[in-house]
């Protein structure tokens, strides 16, 4: 397996998702102070949910970033069976076997992101 292309591409969506995080920080910002019409702005909440989605999805890819420096990358997290290369391939941040991977889908509630 070769790392350095996963951990290139987990570095690559690291800078993508914090560019897209400043982002929806400075549009929820602008789009806040509005005296004039005192609106509850729907499309501000939007934002800020977006936002989560994004700093959790961040947090998936340091995750796996840090398994490449401790040398687990690639294994479930649960019974360390390798991870498919396919599913890497799709996403690096893969933690998960298969099997695991559906199993957390199936108890999870509907919040986590579909990643
Ligand atoms: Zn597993």
């Amino acid at each position: 397996m070769d790392i350095q292309h996963y951990k290139r591409r987990l570095i690559e969506e690291e800078q993508r998702l914090l560019a897209l995080i400043e982002r929806a920080k400075e549009e929820a910002r602008e789009a806040v102070p509005d005296p004039v019409h005192d609106r509850t702005d729907e499309s501000v909440l939007d934002e800020i949910k977006e936002e989560r989605l994004e700093e959790a999805a961040l947090k998936q890819v340091r995750a796996a970033l840090q398994r490449i420096e401790d040398g687990t990358y690639g294994r479930c997290l649960v019974d360390g069976e390798p991870i498919d290369e396919k599913r890497l391939e799709a996403t690096p941040w893969a933690a998960y076997c298969r099997r695991h991977q559906e199993e957390r889908e199936r108890s999870s509630s509907l919040k986590t992101p579909s990643l």
